[in-house]
């Protein structure tokens, strides 16, 4: 009889979890290595919540990859019998007057509208009547969508490792000191092999693989944790998500949805610490500097409860742009997630696990990830 293919996954994060789910499914033999079990509470996957969203600016590859997503994720929560997520929609502001075609909101609306998907205008006086929770104090548009919502993160990831170890996938804690070529050195200097490797270190993929450096850098971001006044929460229970995208006082937030605290974060990357050295203590004034970005917008913000603030890490790449590629025969590398991957982890995994039970697929990773080329290459995320 002929035996299973084995895999190796380095990473327990949501990339590599999902990788391996995939990988399982294409009838692989799979191990994954971290360095503490799933989950590692310093990795990028962990905490309570992720946004799922069509609108993308200008980056229309990663708003048709999004439908893509949504059929994964699906697919996943079959196989794990809950579906941690809630929609909420997407509510997206700007203060600044473009030019026409101008700006991520009027460049995520037109492709949002080429491809078939309603967006509701809202201006300074409406945005308030219909949101409570927010000012429209200075918005110069805005736009509301009702897909999209969030992905219960750690509830997937929990979920999801539990699934994969009683399928068999065989979960190892040890420290990975060298990527090779289909293998892994760990730091007591025996190797694992497979037929088929990925790497999904997260931030700490640049340490591992020189490659990188240069083209992924780790990059310190502060996230903030609120609870609204009393008389607000039910006003919140029904709050979307928002994208503000105001020049200087841009940020985003997650609603409270299933029990979650707000969370506030903003948008532009630090590109500095390190994953492995630095704390996840995020400092008073890191978190003053989140907060003072969501004042206009949030009135009486003062009362919130301050629940909490934390240091989290991406993995940047200038452009935004995903990086999955081989690095040695059958060796694959998940990285460049720059703050916006968890959304498209279960499209990525299966992807990744297509193209190493198929090879000939294997070079169009690179463009389909980086959100350059569709329609998706046929059989990639099917
Ligand atoms: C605060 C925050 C908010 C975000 N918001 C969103 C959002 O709203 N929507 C969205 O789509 N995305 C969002 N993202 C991005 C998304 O969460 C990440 O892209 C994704 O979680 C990355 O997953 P990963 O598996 O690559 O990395 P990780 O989860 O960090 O996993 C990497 C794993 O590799 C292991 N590892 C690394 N090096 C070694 C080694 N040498 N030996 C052994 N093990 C090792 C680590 O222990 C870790 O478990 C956000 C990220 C953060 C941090």
């Amino acid at each position: 009889m002929k035996e299973r293919p084995s895999a190796l996954v380095l990473g327990a994060g949501i990339m590599g979890l999902c990788a391996a789910w995939a990988l399982l499914g294409r009838g692989f033999a799979v191990r994954v290595v971290d360095q503490t079990p799933p989950p590692n509470p310093r990795g990028a996957s962990v905490d309570h919540h992720r946004l799922i969203r069509h609108a993308y600016g200008a980056q229309a590859g990663y708003m048709r990859m999004v439908d893509d997503a949504f059929a994964a994720w699906a697919r996943l929560f079959a196989d794990l019998g809950e579906a941690p997520y809630v929609q909420t929609g997407v509510l997206a502001v700007d203060e600044a007057i473009r030019e026409p075609g101008g700006g991520w909101l009027q460049q995520s609306r037109v492709a949002l509208r080429g491809h078939g998907l309603a967006v509701r205008e809202l201006c300074r006086q409406s945005l308030p009547a219909r949101f409570p929770m927010f000012s429209g104090d200075g918005v110069a548009d805005a736009f509301f969508m009702a897909p999209g919502g969030v992905l219960l993160a750690g509830r997937i990831v929990e979920l999801l490792a539990g699934h994969l170890a009683a399928q068999g996938v065989v979960f190892e804690t040890a420290e990975v000191a060298e990527v090779l070529p289909q293998s892994l050195r760990l730091s007591d200097g025996s190797t694992r092999g497979a037929d088929a490797l990925v790497v999904a270190a997260g931030p700490w993929a640049p340490r591992l693989l020189p490659g990188l450096a240069g083209r992924v850098t780790a990059s310190r971001q502060i996230i903030i944790r609120l609870a609204p006044p009393p008389d607000l929460a039910e006003a919140w229970a029904h709050a979307p998500m928002l994208l503000d995208l105001s020049p200087d006082s841009g940020f985003y937030l997650v609603p409270p949805v299933a029990g979650t605290p707000i969370k506030l974060g903003d948008h532009s990357f630090s590109c500095r610490g390190d994953a492995e050295e630095d704390s996840r203590e995020a400092s008073r004034d890191e978190a003053d500097a989140i907060l003072a970005l969501a004042r206009r917008r949030i009135p009486r913000l003062d009362e919130y409860q301050r629940l909490g603030a934390a240091a989290c890490y991406y993995d940047v790449q200038p452009q935004e742009e995903f990086v999955v590629e081989a690095i040695a025969p059958m060796s694959v590398v998940m990285s460049g997630f720059s703050g916006h991957g968890f959304k498209f982890a279960s499209v990525l995994g299966q992807a990744v696990a297509n193209a190493l039970a198929n090879p000939h697929l294997l070079p169009a990773l690179p463009g389909w990830a980086a959100g350059r080329e569709f329609p998706t290459p046929e059989s990639i995320a099917a």
